[in-house]
């Protein structure tokens, strides 16, 4: 049976999935450096010493992601909207709306009941709205990532953030600290600020039942209150929504080798 891995390679964390028979996840693994050689090696060595594996047992392997065309090991590279659409379609053929927020853009990709991208919006020129937003708010904060979400869950009243700028936002957010806000109030204003600037992405074009949300930031159960709120749609997620582009990587992967083995045929 056919082995593929897929990795993806962000602006904030590398991560690898390895495929057996374009279905079956083996394991996965994440290397949190950023986009370059060094979290992409990392997260590939990790999965190959883990199951025991050498490059050449692999397959196929396919790259996506910021740092796609950096990894010399891979055999080919794809764009993160398909891989995002394959991952989630194979997972969840029930979604037609994919909201991925990773670590410097957001995509809201709209797909047909046969797994088609058929329109996409972007937002890759501004933090806010993105991973990248609460990251900083994070620093400020001195609150880990991991744990924005326990805090945003126990917000009473979200404060309102009214800048659009990620640094205004910021000055905004320590001088609500300075006033006596709660974090959880002023976590819950943070996600939902996020969640706004996406819901606006949205709206440009038609939201479609079922949404599932991809990307690192699906982690973050206050987001993704948030944005339920703010659509008023039930948001789906998964324990895997930050390897979704990784996944996709060896789907494709996958249909590619399986292409060149039945034409060689
Ligand atoms: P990229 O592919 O650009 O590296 P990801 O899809 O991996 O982006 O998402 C990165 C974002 O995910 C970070 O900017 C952060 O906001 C969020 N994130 C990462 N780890 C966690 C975590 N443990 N809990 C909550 N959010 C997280």
């Amino acid at each position: 049976m056919p082995i593929t891995l897929g990795i993806d390679i962000g602006s904030t964390s590398s991560k690898c999935v390895l495929l057996e028979d374009g279905k079956n996840i083996i394991d996965k693994t994440i290397y949190h450096a950023g986009a370059g050689t060094v979290g992409a090696a990392k997260a590939f060595e990790e999965i190959l010493e883990k199951n025991n594996l050498k490059e050449d047992d692999l397959d196929f392997i396919m790259a996506t992601g910021y740092g796609r065309t950096i990894f010399k090991a891979a055999h080919s590279e794809v764009s993160e909207l398909s891989c995002h659409a394959k991952g989630v379609f194979a997972s969840f053929p029930e979604v037609r709306t994919i909201i991925d927020i990773g670590g410097q853009d957001a995509k809201v990709i709209r797909l047909t009941d046969k797994g088609i991208i058929d329109s996409f919006v972007m937002n890759d020129k501004c933090a806010a709205g993105t991973g990248r937003f609460l990251e900083v708010m994070s620093v400020i904060l001195q609150i880990e990532l991991s744990e924005m979400e326990k805090h945003a869950l126990k917000a009473k009243k979200p404060v309102k953030i009214s800048s659009t700028c990620t640094v205004f936002a910021e000055s905004e957010v320590i001088s609500q600290l300075s006033k006596g806000e709660t974090t959880e109030d002023i976590i819950g204003g943070i996600c939902t600020s996020v969640a706004s600037k996406v819901a606006t992405l949205a709206k440009r074009g038609v939201i479609k039942d079922k949404i599932f949300m991809s990307g690192g930031v699906a982690q973050n159960g206050g987001v993704r209150d948030a944005l339920s709120k703010v659509l008023d749609k039930e948001i789906l997620h998964s324990d895997s929504s930050q390897y979704m582009g990784a996944l996709g990587a060896a789907i494709v992967g996958y249909e590619r080798h399986t292409k060149k083995f039945r034409e060689v045929e």
